[in-house]
């Protein structure tokens, strides 16, 4: 997306550790006119495959998924961070080492809300090991759903997560792909 690649450039801040910051509109600020522009992105890319519920995790992945959400019309499930005490039994759950915080999570999902009946779009933020994408998808196996493919709205390339995804036969979907970024400068990669 060539607008979604003009505000990385204009308002992205890159931090030690490989960290973009776009706070001022997706991380912290949320830029609701342009989040509307990203989910209907989203929903153009999977419109017409079955898509009946999106899946996240919280916090970062709610406000890119609602908003594809709204366009496709279809719910969002979102796995919460942190153990729930004696839910192991009522609830999928999958452990997630954070990227940014570098700390290992337990996400987890309700099991009354996702089935086997379900056709699942995974929806998140940043895409950079892979871990969080991973994680989400290691539930839906559990619950027994179907992934249709998985949409972000960054991916870092460099990191290499989410081709070893594509590789695995993934589908992985992301509005802009940041294959380089340096003091200097960040690099996209062409995407068709
Ligand atoms: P992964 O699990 O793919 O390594 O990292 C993705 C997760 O870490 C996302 O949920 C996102 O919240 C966070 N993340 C990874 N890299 C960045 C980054 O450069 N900037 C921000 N703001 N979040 C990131």
């Amino acid at each position: 997306m060539r607008t979604l690649e003009e505000k990385i450039l204009n308002e992205g801040q890159v931090f030690e550790g490989n960290v973009l910051k776009v706070s001022s509109f997706l991380n912290q600020q949320l830029d609701t006119a342009f989040l509307k522009e990203m989910g209907a992105e989203i929903a153009r890319l999977y419109g017409d495959c079955g898509v009946n519920k999106i899946l996240t995790v919280e916090a970062s992945g709610i406000a890119i998924a609602i908003a594809a959400a709204f366009i496709m019309n279809v719910p969002v499930v979102f796995a919460k961070k942190g153990k729930a005490k004696n839910l192991s039994d009522k609830t999928y759950s999958a452990e997630v080492k954070s990227f940014t915080k570098g700390v290992v999570n337990t996400i987890s999902v309700d099991r009354e809300y996702i089935t086997s009946e379900d056709k699942l779009l995974i929806i998140d933020d940043f895409l950079a090991d892979g871990n969080a994408l991973r994680g989400l998808l290691s539930i839906a196996k559990d619950a027994g759903a179907k992934v249709i493919g998985t949409a972000v709205a960054i991916e870092k390339g460099f990191q290499g997560g989410g081709d070893a995804l594509r590789n695995e036969g993934v589908r992985v979907e992301s509005l802009a792909i940041v294959d380089e970024m340096t003091d200097s400068g960040i690099k996209f990669r062409q995407q068709n």
